[in-house]
C-alpha cells in the first residue's frame, strides 16, 4: 500500500498543519477543526497539493459546515444593461468596448418586470434573487428604485442580492435598511494584476465598498474571475486578500472567464488559449478549505462545462450556483439541463433560511426592566 501512504504525508517543505489536511480518512466522519488564519504561504501550498488530495480535504471540510449534497440556488437578473462607464477588460457591458461588442444597452427595467422575473425564479426553486446594474455607482435618483425592488422581492419570500457598483456608507445603510441580504462586489483578481483588468477604479475603491457593505450589516458576496491571464500567484493573492478581511465574505463566486470577443481580455484569451478547467476547480477547493463557512458559488463559465467537470466543482466544495439561461449578458447552463444534472448527482436545492429577526432593546421607564422586541425583516 505504498502508493496510498505516499499521498497521506505532507511534502517535506510543507508548513500546513500535519495530519489535518493530509488525512485520507477525513472524508469519513472525523472532525476537522477549520483553520481560518492561513498565511499566504499556506494558501500557496494548498494550491500545490495533488489535486485528489485537495479535493478530498475540501469535501471533508465542506461536509463539516454544510449539509452534504445540498446546493443553494440563485437567479441573476440584469436591471440595467450596458453602457457602463467602467472599463473592465472582460466585460461586454463596458461602454469602452461597445464599438466592438455591439452590446445593446437597456435602460432601467420597470419594477413590475423585475417582480415578474422574481416570481418565476421562486417558482423554479431559486432561494435568492440577484439584481445587477451596469453602473459605476448608483446615483441619488437610482436609490428609491433599488430600495423599492428590495422590498418587493423580499415580500415574495426570496433572499435579495444586488450588484450596483461602488457604494458609499450612506448608500450601503439605505440598502441595509431596505432589508438587502447580500451585496456583490468582486475583487476579480490580485491587487498586482488588477491594473491589467480595469483602469477606471482602484483596488482600494473596491475594498472601500466591501468595507461599507460589511459595516452596514449586509452579507458580503465577493469573488474572482479565473482565467484572465493571471498567474497562480495572483489567484493565491486574491484569496489571501479575502482572508485578511475581518470576516471572510459569506458568499464567494469563483467565476471561470467566458472570453467575449471584442473585449480586451476576451480577445487575448481567445488568441492565446484558455486556462485549464482543473485550475478553476483547484481554486474552488482551496477557497473551500480556507473559507469553510462561506458559500462558494459557481457563476460564469458553467455553460461550457461537462457534467463531469461540474461534478468535480461540487466535489471541490462549491455549494451554490446561478440558475437560468442567462447571466447578465453571457449565456448560462439551461435550467432543464441543471435539473437533470442535480438529479444525476443526487443534489437537492436548499430553501431560503429565514433571516433572524432584528432584536431591539427596550427599557421600561417605570420598572427599569430591560427586554427585547423582535422586528420583522
Ligand atoms: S463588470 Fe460591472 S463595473 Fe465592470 S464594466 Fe461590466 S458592468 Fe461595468
Amino acid at each position: 500500500m505504498a502508493g496510498l501512504l505516499s499521498i497521506t504525508e505532507p511534502t517535506p517543505t510543507s508548513t500546513l498543519p500535519k495530519g489535518k489536511y493530509f488525512n485520507p480518512e477525513a472524508l469519513a466522519t472525523e472532525a476537522i477543526e477549520p483553520v481560518n488564519n492561513y498565511s499566504r504561504e499556506q494558501v500557496a501550498q494548498l494550491f500545490e497539493l495533488p489535486l485528489l488530495d485537495l479535493l478530498s480535504q475540501a469535501q471533508a471540510i465542506h461536509r463539516q459546515h454544510f449539509i452534504a449534497n445540498e446546493v443553494q440556488i440563485s437567479t441573476l437578473l440584469s436591471i440595467k444593461t450596458g453602457n457602463c462607464p467602467e472599463d473592465c477588460g472582460y466585460c461586454s457591458q463596458s461602454g469602452h468596448h461597445r464599438d466592438k461588442t455591439k452590446l445593446q444597452a437597456e435602460k432601467r427595467l420597470e419594477i413590475d418586470k423585475v417582480i415578474a422575473a422574481a416570481k418565476r425564479a421562486k417558482a423554479t426553486g431559486s432561494s435568492r434573487f440577484c439584481m445587477g446594474a451596469a453602473w459605476k455607482h448608483p446615483s441619488a435618483k437610482d436609490m428609491p428604485y433599488v430600495v423599492e425592488l428590495i422590498k418587493e422581492v423580499k415580500g415574495l419570500g426570496l433572499e435579495t442580492c444586488m450588484t450596483l457598483g461602488m457604494l458609499n456608507p450612506e448608500q450601503a445603510g439605505q440598502l441595509a435598511d431596505a432589508g438587502l441580504d447580500y451585496y456583490n462586489h468582486n475583487l476579480d483578481t490580485s491587487r498586482s494584476y488588477y491594473e491589467q483588468v480595469v483602469s477606471t477604479r482602484s483596488y482600494d475603491d473596491r475594498l472601500d465598498t466591501l468595507n461599507n457593505v460589511r459595516d452596514s450589516g449586509i452579507n458580503v458576496c465577493s469573488g474572482n474571475i479565473v482565467g484572465m491571464g493571471e498567474s497562480r500567484d495572483d489567484r493565491v493573492d486574491w484569496l489571501y486578500e479575502l482572508l485578511k478581511m475581518p470576516k471572510a465574505p459569506e458568499s464567494i463566486p469563483v467565476n471561470l472567464l467566458v472570453p467575449i470577443a471584442g473585449t480586451p481580455i476576451g480577445d487575448k484569451v481567445l488568441a492565446e488559449g484558455e486556462l485549464s478547467v482543473l485550475e478553476w476547480i483547484r481554486t474552488i477547493a482551496v477557497t473551500r478549505i480556507c473559507c469553510p463557512t462561506s458559500y462558494v458559488r459557481l457563476s460564469a463559465g458553467r455553460e461550457s462545462l461537462s457534467d463531469a467537470e461540474q461534478a468535480l466543482a461540487f466535489m471541490a466544495g462549491a455549494n451554490s450556483f446561478f440558475y437560468g439561461d442567462k447571466l447578465l449578458t453571457t449565456g448560462n447552463a439551461s435550467q432543464a439541463n441543471d435539473d437533470r444534472l442535480l438529479r444525476e448527482l443526487g443534489l437537492t436545492k436548499q430553501f431560503a433560511a429565514p433571516k433572524a429577526a432584528k432584536l431591539l432593546p427596550v427599557l421600561d421607564a417605570m420598572s427599569g426592566h430591560k427586554s427585547q422586541v423582535a422586528l420583522s425583516n
